[in-house]
C-alpha cells in the first residue's frame, strides 16, 4: 500500500475518532438512557427468569438506540453496548461510560443572559455555582421578589428566553417537562406573537406546571417536545 494512501487510510480513521470522542448526547437523552439502563438493572437484580431478563434487556437496547436518533455509525456502535450488559455492575459501568459524551448546554455569561431579557431592567441572574452544565435542557430560575420565572432554551441552535409569572402549587403534581410527580409550580407566560390586525390589547398566554426546582427537572426530563411546542407558542 503507497504512502499517501495510508496517510488517507489514517486521516479517515482519525475523523471517525474524533467524531466517536465529541460528545453527542443531550441531557434528556442521557436521562432516557440511564432510565432505561435502570429498568434493565433493576430487572437483573430482582427477577430470577433469564426469559424476563432477555426480554427487558432487548426492550433496554431498543430504548438506548432510540434515545439518539441522529447518531452517526461509531456513536451507533457505542450506544449498542446496551445489548450487551448483563449484571448490575455492567448498567452502572454503561451508564458512566457514556457520561463523557454528554453535550454541554454551554456556559451562558451574564452578559449574554440579560441579552435574552431585554426588557427585564434588573434581571435576577441564576445562581450557576456548583452547576454541571453538561446535565442542562434548559436553565430555569425564579425572582421570588417579582414572583417571575425565567427559561433558556437553546432552540433550532440558538439561545431564546422566556419569562413569566410563576406560583408555587404548594403540592406535588405532574410537571409537564419531566413528567414526573414533583413539587410544581403554575408558570404562565405571554405570547410575543401577534395576529395581524389585532386589536391593542390583544394578548393571549399560556401556562402549564412545571417543577420549581428545575435542577430536579434536568435531572429527570427524557423529552423535549414540550417544552419546545411551549416556547414557540410563547416567541415571536
Ligand atoms: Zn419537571
Amino acid at each position: 500500500m503507497g504512502f499517501a494512501r495510508l496517510a488517507l487510510l489514517e486521516r479517515i480513521h482519525l475523523k471517525g475518532l474524533q467524531r466517536m470522542n465529541q460528545p453527542f448526547i443531550r441531557n434528556h437523552q442521557y436521562n432516557r438512557i440511564k432510565k432505561a439502563v435502570g429498568q434493565l438493572r433493576n430487572a437483573i437484580q430482582t427477577v430470577s427468569d433469564p426469559k424476563v431478563i432477555r426480554a427487558v434487556r432487548e426492550q433496554t437496547a431498543i430504548a438506548v438506540s432510540e434515545a439518539v436518533p441522529d447518531a452517526a455509525e461509531e456513536q451507533k456502535r457505542l450506544l449498542a453496548g446496551a445489548a450487551d450488559l448483563a449484571t448490575a455492575e455492567d448498567c452502572q459501568r454503561f451508564a458512566d461510560s457514556l457520561e463523557p459524551y454528554v453535550a454541554d448546554f454551554g456556559a451562558l455569561t451574564d452578559e449574554q443572559l440579560r441579552k435574552l431579557f431585554p426588557k427585564i431592567k434588573k434581571l435576577k441572574l441564576p445562581d450557576r455555582s456548583g452547576l454541571d452544565s453538561r446535565f442542562v435542557t434548559y436553565l430555569g430560575w425564579t425572582d421570588i421578589a417579582s414572583n417571575r420565572m425565567f427559561l433558556v432554551y437553546r432552540l433550532d441552535g440558538r439561545y431564546v428566553g422566556v419569562e413569566g409569572t410563576v406560583t408555587p402549587a404548594n403540592k406535588k403534581n405532574t410537571c409537564f417537562l419531566c413528567n414526573r410527580h414533583e413539587e410544581v409550580a403554575l408558570f404562565s407566560a405571554i405570547s410575543k406573537k401577534r395576529p395581524a390586525g389585532a386589536s391593542p390589547d390583544y394578548y393571549q398566554s399560556f401556562g402549564n406546571y412545571l417543577c420549581l426546582n428545575s435542577e430536579t427537572c434536568n435531572r429527570g426530563i427524557t423529552d423535549v417536545s414540550a417544552l419546545e411546542a411551549f416556547l414557540r407558542n410563547l416567541i415571536g
